[in-house]
């Protein structure tokens, strides 16, 4: 080839590749303030001076790093202010967000309860959290209004009773989704409720797991009956043709502003040795996950990277020190499985499924359905990850009784599919984050559609989230809601939602599931929203196919 007589680009000195945070390649210095947080204190220390100062000293005593940072290990987050509209969020300064009463988080994992927790969580939300308690979406119980004063009481009535608030937010693992009907529906071959004891009997408020890069959440559960695509970690059971049943392992979803479904690893993981698996997948997360910025730290970006096979690799290799059971995909269900409605169990009785609106609750309410559910012979309440809540137990001759005593507490057995199918996130009432107001809109949108269209039949779910950071899945449902400012017709910013139609989860080996397609130039004001939902409803009865 001829010289050329173009210049010769220099060679570019080989650039030394940016840490990205990760402990495990000897990125230890904190790059962030949270990772600073972390470093300098173990949150889960700040227990102790909540019991011994702050809780003495009042708000105003609390270390603004403690306040603001430790604070969400043990369930706790300051409240929005009243009064301040969602275009000041990203404007004012944290102090200016921050009210001096918290949310506090109930961890309840696998969303089981007996009647004696279900009544202290009553008991607490009335005497301290101004009767709030709303069920999210996580199968945990949320309280408002919290006084840091009452904090330490509150502890030690959830303790008592066996429930805590440890690790409930932060950048640990939460609170482990179960399957609501775990040892006793029909379907189940293995009760996977063994493996969430013991691993939040070992590792939950160990300070080895306590600091990771960013929040872990974790589902065990042989059905897949909650939002296993999402999850940091899921185990999903399948039965596996030498071995027996087990559980198929994936990790790596999550959704927010870069929604990413789970994958699986092709491993076939007995009941027994979940709890190691879990520990390994998370310590992976602690030392090789990507700690420099905040937007990058969650585990599917590392899975992004690495890919499946590398994974896997490092997870026997470095963590386990042996090869895993390479298994089968399990059998998935088409659509979600709420549960709602009356359901047999394998034993002969009966579970109740029945719909609060879009979670809300209280402890007047909570403190009713433990009254009911004692009554009708149940000592056993369980709730789902989409913001429901189960009655098990209950005998044939009591089903009807049970369900018009719910529907009397306002909690319906045969809801609407609107009411079935709306949940809505925290939102502007309570949330820093948020833009746009949730739960009432969910709640007038319920009621609207019920009137507007009542005889609706199909499955359809409607998620309303108050900001981009998707907390009721945005991207998974039906007609998903991203909280933002939008303009209206005269020209002003006004609260309303970006669109994401036809999200689904679920569906049969993962092959269709799939994010709703987020329309761009689709907005709508909030109070355009109802007549949208009803337009795209009525046109999806106007253009289905027989039996769809
Ligand atoms: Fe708050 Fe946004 Fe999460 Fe809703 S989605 S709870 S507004 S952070």
């Amino acid at each position: 080839m001829a010289p050329s007589n173009t210049p010769a680009t220099p060679t570019a000195r080989p650039r030394k590749a940016r840490g990205e945070g990760q402990w495990a390649l000897g990125h230890r210095e904190p790059l962030n303030p949270n990772e600073r947080s972390k470093k300098d204190d173990n949150p889960l220390n700040v227990r102790t001076r909540i019991e011994n100062i702050y809780a003495h000293g009042g708000f105003s005593s609390i270390d603004p790093a403690d306040l603001r940072g430790r604070f969400r290990w043990w369930g706790l987050y300051t409240q929005r202010k009243a009064g301040i509209d969602g275009g000041r969020t990203a404007v004012l300064e944290p102090e200016e967000l921050e009210d001096e009463y918290f949310m506090l988080r109930v961890r309840i994992d696998g969303g089981a309860l007996n009647l004696a927790q279900l009544r202290t969580i009553a008991q607490i939300s009335t005497e301290f959290a101004r009767d709030s308690a709303d069920i999210t979406d996580r199968q945990n119980i949320q309280l408002h209004w919290v006084r840091i004063e009452d904090v330490p009481e509150i502890w030690r009535r959830l303790e008592a009773v066996g429930l805590q608030t440890t690790e409930a937010c932060g950048d640990c693992p939460r609170v482990v989704l179960g399957s609501p009907v775990a040892g006793i529906s029909v379907d189940e071959v293995i009760d996977g409720t063994p493996a969430i004891d013991e691993i939040v009997e070992r590792y939950i408020g160990d300070p080895a797991y306590s600091n990771l890069p960013r929040k872990f959440k974790t589902q065990i559960s042989w059905l897949a009956d909650g939002p296993y695509q999402v999850n940091d970690v899921s185990f999903v059971g399948v039965v596996h043709p030498d071995h027996g049943p087990g559980f198929d392992l994936w990790v790596g979803g999550g959704l927010s502003t870069n929604p990413r479904l789970a994958e699986r690893l092709g491993i076939w993981v007995p009941l027994a040795e979940i709890p190691e698996v879990w520990a390994g997948v998370v310590s992976i997360f602690r030392d090789y996950g990507y700690r420099r910025l905040r937007h990058r730290a969650r585990l599917k970006f590392l899975l992004a990277d690495w890919g499946v096979e590398k994974f896997r690799e490092v997870l026997e290799k470095e963590y386990l020190g042996r090869a895993l059971v390479d298994g089968p995909a399990p059998d998935l269900p088409e659509k979600p499985i709420d549960h709602i409605g009356v359901h047999k169990q394998r034993d002969g009785k009966n579970y109740v499924g029945a719909a609060p609106v879009v979670g809300r609750s209280s402890g007047t309410q909570l403190s009713r359905l433990a009254e009911i559910a004692e009554r009708h012979g149940s000592d056993r309440v369980r709730l789902t990850a989409y913001q429901k809540l189960l009655v098990l137990d209950i005998a044939d001759d009591r089903v009807e009784s049970l369900i018009t005593d719910l529907r009397e507490i306002g909690l319906e057995a045969r809801p609407s599919s609107w009411r079935r199918g709306t949940m809505a996130c925290t939102g502007i009432e309570f949330c820093k984050l948020a833009i746009v107001e949730t739960k009432a809109r969910g709640e007038e949108l319920v009621a609207r559609l019920e009137e507007r269209l009542k005889d609706f039949d199909a499955d359809i779910s409607v998620h309303l989230n108050g900001c981009p950071n998707a907390c009721a899945r945005t991207q998974v449902a039906d007609i998903g809601l991203k909280g933002q400012l939008v303009m209206n017709s005269h020209g002003e910013q006004v609260e309303g939602f970006q669109i994401h139609l036809g999200g689904a989860l679920g569906m049969a080996k993962g092959e269709t599931a799939g994010f709703g397609r987020k329309l761009r130039g689709l907005k709508a004001t909030a109070e355009e929203l109802p007549e949208y939902v009803e337009r795209v409803a009525r046109n999806y009865l106007a253009g289905r196919s027989d039996g769809e």
